[in-house]
């Protein structure tokens, strides 16, 4: 396995890399995460620190809260980050990491909120 996990919008216009044992998968199933993404979320908890963007010119945030935001391509409209503000973490869509991640869904969060159209996905060990 790589060093570090490279990522990507749809269009290239952000490119960014996240060392390969960061935390995760994480999946959230509140409202909020599936109006954003239209369906549950699934990230990946990398140290703020250690993200490095190798391209980043079509990157937009949205902050809709004193505590959170979303960034996103504006280009292309991925949905990149979720950046829960004043935390360690940044968190980066599972998705958008380019080749194999390595990873397993260890955690779902908040599913009393999740949709009815399909089952909580399986959590396994890291
Ligand atoms: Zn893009
Ligand atoms: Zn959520």
């Amino acid at each position: 396995m790589a060093e570090r996990l490279n990522a990507s919008c749809r269009c290239g216009g952000v490119k960014f890399s996240i060392p390969t044992d960061a935390a995760g998968v994480f999946c959230c199933h509140c409202g909020d995460c599936r109006k954003a993404h239209g369906n549950y979320m699934a990230v990946i908890g990398a140290p703020r620190d250690d993200v490095r963007f190798e391209a980043d010119g079509t990157l937009q945030w949205w902050g809709y809260s004193d505590t959170a935001r979303r960034g996103f391509c504006s280009t292309c409209g991925s949905r990149l980050f979720k950046d829960n503000i004043g935390t360690d973490l940044l968190m980066v869509s599972a998705g958008v990491i380019d080749g194999p991640t390595g990873k397993v869904i260890v955690k779902n969060i908040l599913t009393e909120f999740k949709g009815d159209w399909y089952e909580t996905p399986a959590v396994h060990d890291a």
